[in-house]
């Protein structure tokens, strides 16, 4: 991982640069930011630029034996700390599974704390770090460096880390040993022991900026078009990590689309029929049965997403209405239909219109008949375009 890797937090990764540059590396940092913003990343990225002994500019040389060795993150001088899961009631150190650490984050090293602990335990128990890491944490201290200026030790999720670890790791923050550097990588700041926090330098990050994850996106997702890139972005509020799975579902939410789409088209040609058009209402009424049928069909998870789906939609059109468009996250497709669509979507219905999503996906989680619970939506759909 270099700086260039990193996404986006340009201004980060010049302050990081500054602070090498003058000579003041602070012992311990705290890189605090939500989950997704790449705060890991630049933490292993800072760690190769302090380490590496080559001619440095704006990011690490990339030659040196420092900089090979980071390429398989297996430098001497760069300790791990993270969250592991232990097997019945043997004791368990970062050192037993750091090889398996390793390689999950060279193949991808923006992950959840999700992601690592279903790779290091697929039934899924809690992973945390344990009392025993304390010992580990100074015998790893005390070893001499073996061929850069610093040590460095990264703290990934110092708040998943037992109280006595933490009382411990607190003692050498206190009175660090010279030339060592901590970098504790937190998503939640307030669970950090309250004397760790005080006495860390932190480094606040926010969500990638849109720009950045946008052309990270289109890398990543060669098929995305810009402007559904550019809406992942804004919509996941820059966590790279809820961008992709909204591009992985963007099928599932095309069809959620066409599905309501039909539902609107269809309520709203029968509240607004006029005599003269009695075959289009009877076409209409026959066509939204159909849909009923269709959509009880489809099992009761994707029923649960459209209904998501659909109150993200309405509260979408909703504010397109209120003519804030700087707060709209639509993809092409969604803008396309809205920029019609908005106009019905207003202060008299769009409560009732949550609400009645709401009640049908209630009835849907009581088991209730699917054809009469998406037939009954679609009427009440009629009602409210009437008013
Ligand atoms: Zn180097």
């Amino acid at each position: 991982m270099y700086f260039r890797d990193v996404i986006g937090q340009e201004e980060i990764k010049e302050r990081l640069r500054q602070m090498v540059a003058e000579g003041r590396i602070p012992h311990a940092l705290l890189f605090d930011g939500p989950e997704g913003c790449g705060s890991l990343p630049m933490a292993l990225a800072f760690a190769r630029y302090i380490c590496c002994t080559g001619e440095k500019g704006t990011d690490a040389c990339g030659k040196c034996p420092s900089c090979v060795k980071f390429n398989k993150l297996a430098h001497p001088d760069l300790h791990f700390v993270f969250p592991v899961v232990k097997k019945g009631s043997s004791k368990i150190v970062c050192d037993d599974v750091v090889k398996q650490w390793r390689e999950f984050i060279l193949r991808q090293p923006y992950f959840s704390y999700n992601d690592w602990t279903l790779d290091l335990s697929p039934d899924n128990k809690q992973a945390m770090i344990y009392a025993d890491e304390g010992d580990e944490i100074i015998r790893k201290l005390s070893l001499k460096s073996y061929e850069s200026d610093y040590k460095v030790m990264v703290v990934w999720l110092p708040e998943k880390m037992n109280a006595n670890c933490s009382n411990r790791l607190l003692k050498i923050i206190e009175e660090p040993p010279a030339k060592t550097v901590f970098i504790l990588v937190t998503e939640n700041a307030e669970a950090v022991l309250g004397t760790i926090y005080s006495r860390t330098q932190h480094i606040h990050f926010h969500g990638i900026d849109t720009n950045s994850l946008t052309q990270a996106m289109m890398r990543e997702f060669p098929m995305l078009s810009e402007a559904d890139a550019r809406a992942y972005a804004r919509l996941s509020k820059g966590n790279i990590l809820r961008a992709r799975e909204l591009a992985r579902n963007s099928d599932e939410d095309s069809q959620n689309l066409s599905q309501f789409i039909r539902c609107m088209r269809g309520a709203y040609t029968i509240a607004n029929f006029s005599a003269q058009k009695k075959v289009e209402k009877q076409d209409a009424l026959i066509d939204l049965k159909t849909w009923s049928e269709e959509m009880a069909k489809i099992g009761r998870e994707r029923q649960k997403q459209f209904f998501a789906y659909s109150q993200r939609l309405i509260r979408e059109n909703f504010i397109m209405n209120m003519q804030q468009p700087e707060l709209n996250y639509l993809s092409t497709a969604e803008s396309a239909f809205s920029s019609k669509f908005f106009p019905f979507i207003n202060t008299r219905n769009v409560e009732s219109f949550m609400k009645e999503f709401d009640l049908a996906e209630r009835h849907i989680e009581q088991n209730a008949n699917g054809r009469m619970v998406f037939f009954d939506l679609a009427l009440k759909c009629i009602l409210l375009f009437k008013r």
